[in-house]
């Protein structure tokens, strides 16, 4: 594992040049944009990420001691995942890195109307 099992390709948004990219899910849910081509090839068609696998990646990297202060959700849409979901990864990583700044990703504003407060 070196130092994450990405699914290529990954974009860093310039703003989260400091942050792990912690991929939870893969490709973008919606995916239809027609001036986006990030998430288009095959192995992107968009699929959650197994939260077994994402507790590993966390536990590698505190174990390695990565200097881990901010966190970026990738891939394209990770607030399509529910609230059930996205709590038990917020809590893994707050159990990994409980001196975290800051937590972000990308949303699709639907899958963030679908939330509530
Ligand atoms: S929602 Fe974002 S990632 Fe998804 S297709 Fe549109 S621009 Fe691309």
């Amino acid at each position: 594992m070196y130092p994450l099992n990405y699914i290529e390709p990954v974009f860093r948004p310039p703003s989260e040049w400091k942050s792990l990219i912690l991929q939870v899910t893969n490709g973008c849910s919606w995916n239809k944009c027609t001036f986006c081509d990030m998430y288009k090839d095959e192995q992107k068609r968009f699929k959650p990420k197994a939260i077994e696998e994402i507790e590993a990646e966390l536990k590698y990297l505190t174990q390695n001691n990565f200097p881990v202060t901010r966190v970026f959700l990738a891939d394209g849409d990770a607030v399509s995942l529910s609230m059930k979901r996205l709590k038990e990864i917020m809590q893994l990583i707050n159990k990994y890195f409980p001196n975290l700044q800051r937590v972000s990703s990308y949303c699709l504003p639907r899958n963030l109307l679908n939330k509530s407060i």
